[in-house]
C-alpha cells in the first residue's frame, strides 16, 4: 500500500516515531494509502524548516514571488489530470467535480501569483506640510494552514497562494482523509523553484500533529478551514500569543423558495445546494424555507429531483460517498435522531440498495419535512446529503428562520422581485448572500466567509485575504520642499 510522508523543507520526511495512518476509499470502503502519523516533533520539524526558509522567501520583490507562482500555476495546469484523478479517488467525487475542484483552485492559484504585480497599498494625504505617507504590506512569518478533506485542492490553494505571496513561509496541515493530493502538490512546489522550506507539509490528526502548529509560538498566522468546535479552540489558543487567527468554519445555509420563483429553477439550485460534493459543504444549503402558498408543490418536485439523483463514482453520477466511516455513522444517526423528533423523511434516508455501493460510505440523497425549525437537524451542521424542509408564511418569516441558526456563512433566495430579493440580501445574517442562484461560495476574487459561528469575521480569497497574511506598514517621510 502507498505510503505518503511528510514534506518537509523540500523533501519526504517519515514520521518520527514510524507510525501510519490509514486511509480508506470512501467508494469502495478498502484501505488505499497510509499517512505518516506524526506527533509534535514531526510539525516541529516543519515549522524549523519554514523558520529557516523565511529569510530568503520574505526578502524578495513581490513581483518575483508572483513569477515563481506563475510556473506553479502551469505546473498544476500540466499535471491537472493527476490532480483530479487523485481528488476523486481520495474523496470519491464524480471525476467531472475533481476536475471542477482542480480547476477553481488553479483560477486562485493564477489570481495570487499577479497579486505579485498589485499588492498595493494607498498613498495617505497629511496635515503636516511637506510630508509623504503610504502604507506598505509585509510578511507576518510562518503561517500555519490547517485544512479539512471535502475539497481539498481547493482548501490547500485558498490558503497557500495568499500566504506565499505575501512573503509568509508554510507549514500545512493536511487533512487526515486526503492525504496524498498534498504530497502531490508540495511536489509540484519543488519542481516549481519555490525555495526548501518556503511550503512544507504534516499529516496525520488534528491532534497532536494540528495542535503542536496553533501551540507553537513561532507561527504567526493561524488558518484554519473546519467544525465550528475546533475552531474556537484554535482561537483561543493562539489567541492567547495574539497569533493572526482567520477561521473558515462550518455552516447551515438557507434556501428560500419564494412563491413567485421560477420553480424549475430554483428545484435545480436548491439540489445542487444540497446533495453536490455530498452535502460536503460549508457552503451546502442544508435548510429549505419554501412559501407555504407553493410547498406541496415545490416539495414534490424536489423530492422528485432528489431521488433521481445517481450516486456513484462514473461521470454520469451526481454525488459520491461521504468521507469517511465515521462521518457515514453520524449521518445515519443523525436522520434517525431526526425522525425521533417528529421528522418525515420524503425521501432517501438510508444506504443505497445498489450493491456496487454496499461498501463504499453512501447515503442516499435526504430530504425531511415536518421538523421544529430549532430542532437539532433544522440548526446543526450535519456535513453530508441531507436537507430539511420547512414552510414560512412570507418573506419575513422566511428571513427570521434564515437568521435563527448560530451560523451565517451563505444564503440563497429565489424570487422574481427585486424589493424582496434586497431586502432578504440584505438583512440575511450571512457572508455571502446569493439571488436566483445556490448557496454557493465566491469565487477566487471575491470575499468568502461568515457572521457569527461560520468564523471570526476574516475573508480569504479576493484582495481581503492579504489582511490575513499580510502585516500593513505605514511608511512617511517629511520632504523640504521649496529648498530646492
Ligand atoms: P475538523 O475540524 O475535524 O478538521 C479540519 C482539520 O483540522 C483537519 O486537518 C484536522 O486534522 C484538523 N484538526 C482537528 N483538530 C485539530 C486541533 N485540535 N488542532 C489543529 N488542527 C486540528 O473538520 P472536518 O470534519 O474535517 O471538516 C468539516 C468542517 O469543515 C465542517 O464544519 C465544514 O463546514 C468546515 N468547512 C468550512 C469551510 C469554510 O470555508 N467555511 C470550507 C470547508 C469546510
Amino acid at each position: 500500500m502507498k505510503t505518503i510522508p511528510n514534506w518537509i523543507n523540500g523533501q519526504e520526511a517519515l514520521p518520527e516515531k514510524g507510525n501510519w495512518l490509514d486511509k480508506f476509499n470512501p467508494h469502495t470502503g478498502l484501505p488505499m494509502s497510509r499517512g505518516a502519523d506524526s506527533t509534535s516533533v514531526d510539525t516541529h520539524r516543519a515549522i524549523d524548516a519554514a523558520g529557516k526558509a523565511f529569510p530568503v522567501w520574505s526578502s524578495m520583490t513581490p513581483v518575483r514571488r508572483g513569477q515563481i507562482l506563475a510556473d506553479m500555476v502551469t505546473l498544476m495546469k500540466q499535471n491537472s489530470a493527476e490532480l483530479a484523478e487523485c481528488i476523486a479517488v481520495e474523496t470519491g467525487k464524480p471525476p467531472h467535480d475533481a476536475v471542477g475542484e482542480v480547476n477553481g483552485a488553479i483560477l486562485q492559484a493564477e489570481f495570487f501569483a499577479g497579486e505579485g504585480m498589485r499588492l498595493y497599498g494607498r498613498t495617505l494625504t497629511s496635515a503636516m506640510p511637506g510630508k509623504q505617507s503610504f502604507t506598505v504590506r509585509q510578511p507576518r512569518g510562518i503561517a500555519g494552514l490547517i485544512v479539512p478533506a471535502n475539497t481539498p485542492i481547493a482548501n490547500i490553494a485558498w490558503k497557500t497562494f495568499p500566504a506565499l505571496i505575501c512573503g509568509n513561509t508554510v507549514v500545512m496541515k493536511a487533512a487526515e482523509d486526503a492525504p496524498e493530493i498534498a504530497h502531490i502538490f508540495a511536489r509540484l512546489t519543488k519542481e516549481s523553484g519555490i525555495p526548501d522550506g518556503v511550503f512544507n507539509v504534516i499529516q496525520g490528526r488534528g491532534l497532536p500533529a494540528g495542535a503542536a502548529i496553533v501551540e507553537d509560538g513561532r507561527v504567526a498566522i493561524i488558518s484554519f478551514t473546519g467544525s465550528t468546535g475546533v475552531g474556537r479552540w484554535i482561537a483561543e489558543v493562539a489567541g492567547r500569543r495574539l497569533a493572526r487567527v482567520s477561521l473558515e468554519l462550518g455552516g447551515k445555509n438557507p434556501f428560500v423558495v419564494c412563491d413567485d420563483a421560477d420553480l424549475e429553477r430554483a428545484v435545480h439550485w436548491a439540489s445542487l445546494s444540497a446533495f453536490s460534493n455530498a452535502g460536503q459543504r460549508c457552503a451546502a444549503g442544508s435548510r429549505i424555507l419554501v412559501f407555504r402558498q407553493i410547498y406541496d408543490e415545490f416539495k414534490n418536485a424536489f423530492i422528485s429531483r432528489a431521488s433521481g439523483l445517481k450516486l456513484g463514482v462514473t461521470t454520469d453520477c451526481d454525488l459520491g460517498p461521504v468521507i469517511n466511516q465515521r462521518q457515514h455513522r453520524n449521518v445515519l444517526t443523525a436522520i434517525n435522531g431526526a425522525v425521533a423528533d417528529g421528522g418525515i423523511v420524503l425521501c432517501g434516508g438510508k444506504v443505497p440498495v445498489d450493491t456496487a455501493l454496499a461498501n463504499g460510505y453512501y447515503i442516499q440523497p435526504t430530504v425531511i419535512d415536518g421538523l421544529r425549525a430549532e430542532a437539532d437537524l433544522s440548526c446543526q451542521e450535519l456535513f453530508g446529503p441531507v436537507v430539511t424542509l420547512h414552510p414560512v408564511d412570507g418573506i419575513r418569516e422566511a428571513l427570521k428562520l434564515a437568521n435563527t441558526t448560530e451560523y451565517g456563512l451563505t444564503a440563497a433566495i429565489h424570487t422574481q422581485n427585486l424589493d424582496r430579493a434586497m431586502y432578504f440580501a440584505q438583512n440575511v445574517r450571512a457572508g455571502v448572500a446569493n439571488i436566483n442562484i445556490g448557496t454557493f461560495g465566491s469565487e477566487p476574487h471575491m470575499p468568502f466567509g461568515g457572521f457569527g459561528a461560520s468564523g471570526n469575521g476574516s475573508r480569504e480569497p479576493g484582495i481581503e485575504a492579504l489582511d490575513v497574511y499580510s502585516e500593513l506598514k505605514n511608511i512617511s517621510v517629511l520632504t523640504q520642499g521649496g529648498m530646492y
